[in-house]
């Protein structure tokens, strides 16, 4: 397969040309959370020649996730595969010319170091600001670029934070918001339009900070109004913005929690201990005259008093119907019981 001939289209483009396909080609992006931004960026940079992609997700598919998670079928659904599995298998038949690597994992201050070595760019397609605090926190610490985005009912925003260049996403948003305050896909639901737009976007500025090339700025969009700005934000990093001068709260796990409530899944999720590894066949031997249980080699259904649990090799559990963390987690102490 001709490289060249199938990359003629943005080799003709001025900006990118023969030498920055060739950059592209040398490069590794790292896409955390693939869900509506993630499979958005991800298939744009793949399509475009980025040489290795590793893509990071916790999460299985289910159905309501196909309005706006453009890289997953039925199909997936049907085989209960993990988002990144499956991402993996269709990026590589799209181009098979690049390395992709699906991880299963929820991401945390444990092993964000190890899951974005070797990376010249994150891009953030993440659910919740927590986590993002922690990609924040490994970029500054190790001066590797990522690209914010976030998109929930018909708006959403993106920014390429460049370590000491640009401000960081603690410098415009200093601390958390409380729970419930921010709108999610649960409650406010989503037009795809708005994620695939920034998804798209931040695709886009990630292949400008690949080959060195000045970003956006801030960038805010309203799919349905039409509105559409570059925002106005300091351009230096902020005098009192812990990340930027060295404090890695997040990543020093001064924050943080062991469960977590999952944006549009009415769905909990429960951390493990540590680097477990599970065997189904015992996990479903102890819990079969329980209740009903099928697994596969990425996962374990288990069903009990109408409570239904999801459980991956590495002892993370995804507890379904109940937005209450404690119950969620009284549920996985008495069955996983780590
Ligand atoms: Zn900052």
């Amino acid at each position: 397969m001709d490289s060249l001939d199938r990359y003629s289209r943005q080799v003709i483009f001025p900006g990118i040309g023969k030498e920055g396909q060739e950059k592209l080609a040398r490069s590794t992006v790292v896409v955390i959370g693939c869900g509506a931004l993630g499979t958005v960026a991800a298939t744009a940079l793949a399509r475009a020649g980025v040489g290795t992609l590793r893509i990071i997700d916790r999460d299985f598919i289910e159905y309501h996730n196909l309005q706006r998670q453009i890289l997953f079928d039925e199909e997936d659904v049907r085989l209960q595969i993990p988002k990144a599995i499956a991402a993996e298998r269709h990026l590589k038949a799209a181009n098979s010319a690049i390395e992709v690597e699906g991880i299963v994992a929820d991401v945390n201050y444990r092993n964000v170091e190890r899951l974005v070595e070797g990376a010249d760019v994150i891009v953030d397609g993440l659910d919740n600001l927590e986590t993002r605090y922690l990609i924040n926190d490994v970029s500054l610490k190790h001066g590797l670029p990522w690209i914010y985005g976030a998109a929930v009912s018909s708006s959403g925003m993106m920014m390429a934070v460049i370590p000491g260049r640009t401000p960081c996403i603690r410098c415009l948003f200093p601390s958390l918001p409380p729970v419930g305050q921010n709108g999610t896909c649960d409650t406010a639901g989503v037009v795809n339009a708005a994620p695939m737009a920034i998804g798209a976007l931040q695709g886009a500025e990630a292949i400008k900070v690949l080959l060195g090339i000045e970003t956006a700025g801030l960038i805010s969009i309203d799919v349905w109004s039409g509105q559409f700005s570059r925002l106005n934000v300091d351009l230096q990093p902020s005098l009192d913005c812990p990340a930027c001068h060295g404090r890695y709260e997040f990543l020093d796990a001064r924050f943080g929690v062991r469960t977590t409530s999952l944006c549009g899944q009415n769905a909990v999720q429960v951390l493990g201990s540590g680097d477990a590894t599970l065997s189904f066949d015992e996990v479903a031997r102890s819990l079969r005259s329980i209740g009903q249980v099928d697994y596969n080699e990425f996962m374990l259904r288990f069903v009990v008093d109408g409570r239904e649990m999801i459980i991956f090799p590495d002892g993370r559990a995804i507890v379904k119907g109940t937005a209450d963390e404690s119950a969620a987690r009284s549920l996985y102490a008495k069955y996983v019981g780590m």
